[in-house]
């Protein structure tokens, strides 16, 4: 244990269960023993977070360059956020929805009015909300559309990431996500994403709603064509159906903008968002539309015993004016044109293909020079964490904190990366 410093963390002292555990080594040695191995992380084990930055337990800083996948859009350590957490902690954390609580009304008062709609039903997490996306769905698809009983389908996109549930897997195109988690719920529809005339194909008088990523974030950053969303408006309407957007990524402040929809003008008619919502502090999640579609729902229908608690409705509040006054959004924007010039800029050196908006980005690089996983380790060493997606692509979407400077280090290490492999180093 010479070769480590302890941090004074709590989570590295004695009062922890486990025992002191302070370096990589004997750390991953008890995560890899006595956690399920239903992910392969890096070999970083983080300390601690500020801004951009995170520490790990032997005190290396490496650039964030993940961000919890959009979680942690506001950074680490934001203190806004955490003064936010703060005074909530001391007051009241948890009263279930058999109650109000004084801090839910302004969050789904303020959420809604964020968004343009009337109505808010929070949830936790991601999945959460597209389950919940399918359930105001599917009943408003009996209710109003008058769809035979349990015969309501759903068009969703090809290599969509919606989350880990069953009926979620169900319509994954992922066989890791959903091979071997059958029976599958049936009643969706897949289609190639970006084809809006499979869409139109696809729906009959039995299809409830059209569920899609504006722009797909675990497919590698998928940017559609721009007549894409509004088309499916536009068939949406003509058929009606609903038009569900999957922001729980692209939504909050990643792409610019609250919605991703924004960018090509359309309005969706449900939203569903989480990651960045929780502020990087606890899961929180929420549908987001009309009183005619959410209203569908009525008590006893659909819930969930942390979802809309006061820790949560406080984050979401402070998330959403965050967002409406600090700089994020005007940030993301800026900050992601200097991104997606620069990855441009790598393709031919290494790199087959870059597409971004926003402060996301996905790059494909050559896969005769490396997996998307060899790249991540190798970013590791040079102190910046991204994740690969499928194959040969890596994703990259830093904290909207970031400072122009530390993004460029973090893409000049992406560049000597590339120079290294392409040398054969
Ligand atoms: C992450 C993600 C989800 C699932 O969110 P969880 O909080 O992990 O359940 C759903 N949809 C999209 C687009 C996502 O990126």
């Amino acid at each position: 244990m010479s070769n480590t410093r302890s941090l004074g963390h709590d989570a590295v002292s004695g009062s922890d269960p486990a025992g002191p555990v302070v370096s990589t080594t004997q750390h991953i040695g008890l995560a890899e023993t006595h956690s399920a191995h239903n992910y392969n992380p890096l070999p970083v084990v983080i300390a601690e977070g500020d801004g951009a930055w995170v520490t790990d337990v032997e005190g290396r800083r490496y650039l964030d360059c993940l961000a919890g996948y959009s979680a942690m859009n506001f950074g680490h350590h934001n203190p806004e956020l955490l003064a936010a957490a703060h005074r909530q902690l001391d007051r009241v954390t948890l009263t279930s929805r058999a109650f109000y609580n004084d801090r839910f009304a302004p969050y789904v008062t303020a959420l809604a009015e964020l968004v343009g709609k009337e109505q808010v039903l929070p949830m936790n997490t991601g999945a959460e909300a597209v389950e919940t996306g399918i359930k105001v769905a599917r009943k408003w698809g009996y209710e109003v559309k008058a769809i035979p009983a349990d015969e309501a389908t759903i068009v969703v996109a090809g290599g969509n990431f919606h989350g880990r549930t069953t009926t979620i897997v169900s319509f994954s195109e992922d066989p890791e996500a959903f091979g071997g988690f059958g029976p599958y719920t049936p009643g969706f529809r897949v289609v190639p994403y970006g084809d809006a005339e499979a869409v139109a194909a696809a729906v009959d008088a039995t299809t409830a709603a059209v569920l899609v990523e504006p722009v797909q974030g675990e497919a590698g950053v998928i940017v559609p064509p721009p007549d894409y969303l509004p088309r499916l408006r536009e068939i949406c309407d003509r058929e009606q159906v609903l038009l569900i957007a999957d922001e729980v990524q692209s939504g909050l402040g990643r792409t610019g903008t609250v919605r991703a929809c924004e960018h090509t003008g359309v309005v969706a008619d449900l939203y569903l968002f989480g990651k960045a919502l929780g502020g990087g502090i606890l899961p929180v999640s929420a549908v987001v539309g009309d009183a005619d579609v959410l209203g569908v729902i009525r008590p006893g229908q659909h819930g969930s015993t942390f979802g809309g608690n006061p820790l949560a409705c406080a984050m979401g509040s402070t998330v959403v004016r965050m967002l409406r006054e600090g700089p994020y959004l005007d940030d993301a924007r800026r900050l992601g044109e200097v991104m997606n010039t620069r990855i441009k800029e790598f393709i031919g050196n290494g790199v087959v293909a870059a597409r971004g908006i926003g402060l996301w980005a996905g790059v494909d690089v050559d896969a005769s020079l490396a997996t998307g996983r060899d790249l991540c380790e190798r970013l590791a060493e040079r102190g910046v964490l991204v994740k690969d997606t499928h194959g040969s692509t890596i994703r990259l979407s830093p904290p909207l904190v970031i400072t122009e400077e530390d993004l460029n280090w973090g893409l000049d290490q992406l560049g000597e990366v590339l120079t290294d492999l392409r040398a054969g180093r």
